[in-house]
C-alpha cells in the first residue's frame, strides 16, 4: 500500500533569477509561452515508491535517456492554468481543483499513475508564491503548465513505471496578437483530431501533436486557428486544436457541441455555460453540423460564433474558411453576447466582480 502521508516540498530557491531590471524589461512586449520565471516545482514517480521527491527548484533542463519512453510513445499529459494579480493586489487562481481533477482524467485514459489533487495544488501554490513576481500588472496573467511524462528508460510498449510530474510558469499578454479582433478559421476536411474511443478528451501532447497540420493548412490559408469535424461522419463541428466552440443565435440561445469523448471537457467552457444560464440565456449542448452552420448564417439565425480556452480565454470567429469559400459572421465584429460573457468572466477571474460560484482561490500571504 502507498504511504497517505502528505508530500512535503523541498525548496531550493534558485541562486542566479533573472535580474529585477531585465524581468521588467521582458513584460514590455510579452508574447505567449517564451519567457519562463525562475522555478519549477517537480515530483517524481515511480512503481516502487510511488510519489516521491517533491521539490520547488531552479528552472532546468531534465536529463533525458534517449530511450525515455515519452520520447518514443508519446505517455504525456499537461494542463493549462493562469495566475491573475487582482485590483486589489490579491493573487488569485481560478477553479485550480477542476485542473486537479482533470489532470487524473487525463492520467487514466493515458495509463498513467494519479496524482493527488492535493499535491497538484500544493505544486501550483507553491511555484505561483516563490515566483509571485512574475505576474504581469494589468491585461497580464502567470501561464501556469502542469505536466507529466514517462520517464522509465525501456523501449517494450506498456505504461512507463517512472514518471516526472512538473509545473512551469510563464508570463503572458494577450494570446492572438492585435487584441481582442474576431479571429478566422479553418475548417479541417483532410484531418480529425479525435475519434470515438481515443484520447479526444485527455489533455495529452498527442493530441496537438496530430493536430498541428491542420493548423498549418489553416495558417497557409491564411487562418488563425483550424476547427475539427468528427472523424465518423466529418460533419459534426468538434472544437478547434485548443479550444471549444460557441454559437450564439438569433432567438438569443447558445449551443455548443456536447462533450461526448471525443472534446476536451473544457473549464472555460464549463464556466460560460454556467455564466449563460446566471443570465437567462438557454444553453444547448447539442451536436451542430457544418451545413447547419452555414445555413444559419445565410439565413440570419446565426448572430455569433466564438471559441474559448484558458490561454485566449474568449475569441470571437469572424471569419469561416473552408475548401468550397469562406462565410463571415457578425460582419465581423465581435458581437454583443460574446462581449458581455467574455467581459463576466474576465471580470471574475481578475477579482474584480462578486464571485457567487466561488471559483477564485486566492493565495495568501503574497
Ligand atoms: C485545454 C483545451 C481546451 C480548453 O480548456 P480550458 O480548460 O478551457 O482551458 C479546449 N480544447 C482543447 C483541445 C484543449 O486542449
Amino acid at each position: 500500500m502507498q504511504a497517505e502521508t502528505a508530500l512535503t516540498f523541498d525548496i531550493k530557491p534558485n541562486q542566479t533569477p533573472l535580474a529585477e531590471a531585465d524581468r521588467l524589461k521582458a513584460f514590455e512586449s510579452l508574447g505567449f509561452g517564451t519567457l519562463f520565471s525562475d522555478h519549477m516545482a517537480v515530483i517524481r514517480w515511480s512503481s516502487d515508491k510511488g510519489w516521491h521527491s517533491p521539490e520547488v527548484t531552479a528552472r532546468a533542463p531534465f536529463p533525458i535517456d534517449p530511450a525515455s519512453s515519452v520520447l518514443h510513445y508519446a505517455q504525456e499529459i499537461f494542463e493549462g492554468m493562469k495566475a491573475y494579480r487582482s485590483a486589489d493586489g490579491r493573487v488569485v487562481l481560478f477553479r485550480p481543483e477542476e485542473n486537479a481533477r482533470r489532470f487524473n482524467e487525463s492520467a487514466r485514459r493515458m495509463a498513467m499513475p494519479e496524482l493527488p489533487e492535493a499535491a497538484f495544488l500544493d505544486a501550483v501554490e507553491k511555484l505561483v508564491r516563490i515566483d509571485a513576481k512574475w505576474i504581469p500588472e494589468g491585461e497580464g496573467s502567470l501561464y501556469l503548465r502542469p505536466f507529466m511524462f514517462a520517464s522509465e528508460t525501456f523501449l517494450g510498449v506498456r505504461p512507463s513505471k517512472e514518471y516526472i510530474f512538473c509545473v512551469i510558469a510563464s508570463p503572458v499578454g494577450p494570446y492572438f496578437k492585435g487584441g481582442a479582433k474576431p479571429v478566422k478559421i479553418w475548417v479541417s476536411e483532410h484531418y480529425t483530431r479525435a475519434a470515438r474511443g481515443g484520447t479526444g478528451a485527455a489533455k495529452c501532447g498527442g493530441n496537438y501533436a496530430a493536430s498541428l497540420i491542420a493548423q498549418a493548412e489553416a495558417a497557409e490559408n491564411g487562418c488563425d486557428q483550424v476547427v475539427f469535424l468528427d472523424a465518423a461522419e466529418q460533419r459534426w463541428v468538434e472544437e478547434l486544436g485548443g479550444m471549444n466552440v460557441f454559437f450564439v443565435m438569433e432567438d438569443g440561445s447558445i449551443v455548443t457541441p456536447p462533450l461526448g469523448g471525443t472534446i476536451l471537457p473544457g473549464i472555460t467552457r464549463k464556466s460560460l455555460i454556467s455564466l449563460a444560464r446566471d443570465e437567462g440565456i438557454t444553453v444547448h449542448e447539442k451536436p451542430y453540423s457544418f451545413e447547419e452552420w452555414q445555413a444559419d448564417v445565410a439565413s440570419g439565425k446565426l448572430r455569433e460564433a466564438f471559441a474559448c480556452g484558458t490561454a485566449a480565454v474568449v475569441a470571437a470567429i469572424g471569419t469561416v474558411k473552408f475548401s468550397g469559400g469562406e462565410f463571415q459572421i457578425g460582419g465581423g465584429e465581435t458581437g454583443p453576447v460574446t462581449t458581455r460573457l467574455r467581459q463576466a468572466l474576465v471580470s471574475i477571474q481578475r477579482g474584480q466582480s462578486n464571485d457567487k460560484h466561488g471559483w477564485i482561490r486566492a493565495i495568501s500571504g503574497i
